[in-house]
């Protein structure tokens, strides 16, 4: 095609001259490096870059036969856009941020899973098996108090999967005050209501009483749901009705935890627990698997047998069932080591501090300004709204904010008082090198 227009033939001999030092594709696809990784990135995402320095030998920002070596200089080193990133920001189960992070145990389980696996076939016998069988059994090891247990693909799924199973076209009956919005503008009631169950709201914002639930139960009552509000206080002249209490009414009691705690955690005191939940009278508990369990993300649901049997054989259970990398995942974090979540929740704060010291100290002998000071950590994420941990922070100029999160190896702070913490309690010790490092480039990105 010609190119015709303003100043005609002029550019388009410009264009061409310019066009035939531009080396062909296939030739720089050649390249041992670009060889490499079509394997590991694929074809399209390598001819992207290389597409890009084409480009910029046209625009004359480089020269032909640096086509290779500025596409290899600049491939992504992963298959994916998603990056892993510190978590300074002293918010232990962060939901931008992916919530818990996996142990190692649970990174390798997931390795091994990835390729084919026994999910739903049994090795001894060559027969098919129950699908996940290692996640439940592990579940239902962890809580005695469950008769049986159920895995979904996270906590709204959980709701989602009993309302539709046990209140379509009929009541649940909920507290007024524990009609919650999760976050990001998902609202409890709406989930539930999208099932075509009927909510059937009793009390006030503040107050609600046994009487209050007593009074609309009949026929219609599919179960009385209870949620956790995991997100917000309300303080003052305030009242709720106890497990315990609600149990003693003639329906089944569904208790949404939220948190996923499997047994009292003591530092938590406020928080409910599965366990607890199911002996205080609950036919059911519902929980997250990526919170204070500190797994990947899921549904959990625990509680009575016959309960539990109708959600699993409901057709829904099907859309919501979780795949091999989630029981993996889950069931490495059930029967594995304490999790990192729960590592974030425990750190002492001597070590903190001399962690946040020690950092500090390494970056000023580098000319960064740094300095330890003593901060606050939250739980986040649907757990302990009032609840905060002492904690030690790096602290350092807010201009490293948007260096350090574009940086190489990402890491997000929080900006507080006009300096940018770097709260220690979230990263393990092992990640204090990265962070020394992650720095001084910021720091070092900012002054070029
Ligand atoms: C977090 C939370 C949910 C939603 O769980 P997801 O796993 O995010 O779907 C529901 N209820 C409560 C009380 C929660 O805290």
């Amino acid at each position: 095609m010609r190119c015709e227009g303003l100043g005609g033939d002029v550019s388009t001999d410009q264009t061409r001259d310019r066009r035939r030092g531009v080396p062909r594709t296939d030739a720089v696809l050649r390249d041992p490096r670009l060889v490499a990784a079509v394997d590991t990135l694929g074809r399209a995402a390598v001819k992207d870059v290389v597409a890009l320095a084409q480009e910029r030998v046209r625009r004359g920002e480089i020269l032909p036969d640096s086509v290779a070596d500025v596409a290899a200089a600049s491939l992504p080193r992963h298959a994916t856009t998603l990056r892993p990133v510190v978590n300074a920001t002293g918010v232990v189960l962060h939901t931008n941020l992916g919530r818990a992070p996996l142990s190692a145990a649970a990174v390798d389980a997931l390795r091994a899973a990835a390729g084919t696996t026994d999910i739903e076939f049994d090795l001894a016998t060559g027969q098919r098996a129950r699908r996940g069988r290692g996640a439940l059994e592990a579940l239902a090891a962890a809580v005695p108090a469950a008769e049986a247990v159920h895995v979904v693909n996270n906590g709204a799924a959980a709701l989602v999967l009993v309302a539709t199973a046990l209140a379509t076209g009929r009541d649940i009956v909920v507290s007024r005050g524990e009609l919650i919005e999760i976050g990001d503008g998902f609202r409890l009631p709406d989930l539930l209501e999208s099932t075509g169950a009927r909510l059937r709201e009793v009390g006030t914002t503040n107050r609600t009483s046994l009487r209050d639930y007593a009074a609309v139960i009949g026929p219609d009552t599919g179960f009385v749901l209870k949620v956790h509000p995991s997100n917000f206080v309300v303080r003052g002249f305030t009242s709720a009705v106890a497990t315990r209490d609600l149990a003693g009414l003639d329906v089944p009691v569904v208790v949404d935890i939220g948190s996923g705690l499997l047994a009292p955690e003591p530092l938590l005191r406020d928080e409910p627990d599965a366990t607890t939940g199911l002996g205080d009278g609950a036919a059911l508990v519902t929980a997250s698997g990526d919170k204070l369990l500190g797994g990947p993300q899921a549904g959990l649901l625990l509680g009575r047998a016959a309960i539990v049997a109708r959600l699993r054989r409901h057709p829904l259970a099907r859309a919501l069932r979780v795949d091999k990398l989630t029981l993996a995942a889950l069931e490495a974090t059930l029967r594995g080591p304490q999790s990192p979540t729960w590592q974030a929740l425990h750190r002492h704060g001597p070590d903190l501090r001399s962690r946040a010291y020690e950092l500090s100290a390494a970056l000023r002998d580098h000319g960064v300004a740094a300095e330890a000071v003593g901060t606050a950590s939250v739980v986040g994420g649907g757990g302990a709204p009032d609840v905060t941990l002492p904690s030690w922070a790096v602290a350092l100029s807010p201009a490293l904010t948007s260096p350090l999160r574009a940086g190489e190896l990402s890491v997000v702070g929080r900006v507080e008082r006009g300096q940018l913490l770097l709260d220690l309690r979230c990263a393990p010790p092992d990640q204090d090198e990265t962070l020394r490092t992650a720095v001084l480039s910021a720091a070092r990105d900012r002054q070029a």
